[in-house]
C-alpha cells in the first residue's frame, strides 16, 4: 500500500473549499507517505468538476459518474471502500464536515483502517504519519501515531490547510462501481439551502465578538455598528445565538466556526469557556474586556482589561463617530 486518496467535496455540483485543502495537506506530506496523490470525485457532474481539483501535485483524478449530485454516504462509502481497496492507498483525507463525517467513520470500520478526526496538523515522523487533533474540550493537543495500521483514514479540520494556487497535470481515469446493491436503502427527499449569511468567520482575519455581558439585545445594534466602523467582522458566543438575538453563522467555538484566518480578536463580555475558546484561542491577538478578573478568556488574552465593555464602547463610539 502507498499513495494519498483524496475524497473531494462537493455540494450540489459545486466543488466545496475544503476539496482543494486537503489537496493541500496532502501535498505537505506526499514525499514522507510515499506513493502517487489520487483525488476520488464522486457525482452527477464528476468529470466537470475534475477540472477544479487539477492541482499541482495531483498525479491522478478518479471520477465516479453517479445518477445525481444530491448527497448520500451510502454511496460515497461504497465507492471509497471501492476505491480504497482497487488504488491500496496508505492514506485517505476527507473533510471534516457534515458529509464527511456522516461517511467517515463507515468507511474507517470497513477497511479496517487507523482513523482520526479534526485533525488541523498533519506531519510525517520519519516515515511515520502523526496527526493532530485536540482532547478534552480541547484542553490538550494530541499527536497521534497509527503504527501496524496500513492504511488511515483522517478527516481534516476546513479552512485549515492551504489549497494549492498553481494548476497540475493529473491524469483523469473514470472508474465504474457497482451501486446496485444500495437500490432502494435511502431516497434523497429535499435539498435545503442554508439561509445566506454575508458573515463568514473562517475567513474574517480581524473579529469583534460580544458575549452575555452585553445583557440585552438592545444593546446589539450599538456592537455591530463599532464592529462596522473598525472593519471587524461580527462574531458572538453561544448564548447570543440561542437567545435568537444572532443568527448561527455568527456564532464563534466548538459549535460554531473556528476563526480560522483571524488575526485580531476583540472579546467584549465573552467569559472564555472552552468551547468558546476552541475556535479562537488560537488567534495572534486577542484583546478581552471583562469586568470579572478571573474569567478564563484571559488565559488566553493577549491584552485584556477588566473596565466595563460600555465605558470603553462609549469611548471608542466617541472616537470613531
Ligand atoms: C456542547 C457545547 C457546545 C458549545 N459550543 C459553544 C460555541 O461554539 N461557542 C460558544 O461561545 N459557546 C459554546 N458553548 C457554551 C459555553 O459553554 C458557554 O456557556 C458560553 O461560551 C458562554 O458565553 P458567554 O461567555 O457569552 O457568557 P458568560 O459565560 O455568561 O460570560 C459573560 C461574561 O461577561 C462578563 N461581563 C458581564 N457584564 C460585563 C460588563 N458590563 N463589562 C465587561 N464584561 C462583562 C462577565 O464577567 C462574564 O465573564 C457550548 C457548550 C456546550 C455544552
Amino acid at each position: 500500500m502507498s499513495g494519498i486518496l483524496v475524497v473531494a467535496e462537493q455540494l450540489d455540483g459545486e466543488l466545496c473549499d475544503v476539496s482543494g485543502e486537503l489537496i493541500g495537506a496532502a501535498n505537505a506530506i506526499k514525499t514522507g507517505v510515499g506513493g502517487p496523490l489520487q483525488v476520488l470525485v464522486i457525482g452527477k457532474t464528476a468529470k466537470d468538476l475534475a477540472a477544479k481539483v487539477n492541482l499541482d501535485g495531483v498525479d491522478e483524478i478518479l471520477t465516479v459518474q453517479t445518477e445525481s449530485d444530491h448527497f448520500d454516504p451510502l454511496v460515497y462509502e461504497e465507492i471509497i471502500c471501492k476505491a480504497g481497496s482497487d488504488a491500496r492507498p496508505s492514506v485517505i483525507l476527507i473533510g471534516h464536515t457534515a458529509s464527511g463525517l456522516a461517511y467517515g467513520a463507515a468507511v474507517s470500520a470497513r477497511l479496517g483502517s487507523g482513523f482520526a478526526s479534526d485533525v488541523f496538523i498533519l506531519s510525517m515522523d520519519g516515515d511515520e504519519l502523526v496527526a493532530t487533533r485536540s482532547a478534552y474540550g480541547n484542553k490538550l493537543e494530541m499527536e497521534l501515531g497509527f503504527s501496524g495500521k496500513g492504511v488511515v483514514l483522517l478527516t481534516l479540520r476546513g479552512a485549515t490547510f492551504v489549497p494549492p494556487e498553481t494548476e497540475g497535470s493529473a491524469k483523469i481515469t473514470p472508474v465504474e462501481v457497482d451501486l446496485a446493491a444500495l437500490e432502494g436503502l435511502s431516497t434523497h427527499v429535499e435539498y435545503q439551502e442554508a439561509p445566506p449569511s454575508d458573515i463568514d468567520i473562517a475567513k474574517a482575519d480581524f473579529i469583534l465578538s460580544v458575549g452575555r455581558g452585553i445583557q440585552d439585545k438592545d444593546n446589539l445594534p450599538r456592537f455591530s455598528s463599532l464592529a462596522n466602523k473598525l472593519g471587524a467582522t461580527f462574531g458572538c458566543s453561544r448564548p447570543i445565538v440561542d437567545s435568537g438575538w444572532l443568527p448561527k453563522p455568527h456564532q464563534v467555538g466548538q459549535s460554531g466556526k473556528v476563526a480560522s484566518n483571524c488575526q485580531l480578536y476583540f472579546a467584549l463580555g465573552i467569559s472564555g469557556a472552552v468551547q468558546h475558546l476552541f475556535g479562537m484561542k488560537h488567534v495572534d491577538t486577542i484583546i478581552a474586556v471583562n469586568t470579572d478578573p478571573g474569567a478564563p478568556i484571559f488565559n488566553v488574552a493577549t491584552y485584556g482589561t477588566t473596565v466595563d465593555l460600555f465605558e470603553l464602547t462609549d469611548a471608542l463610539e466617541r472616537h470613531f463617530n
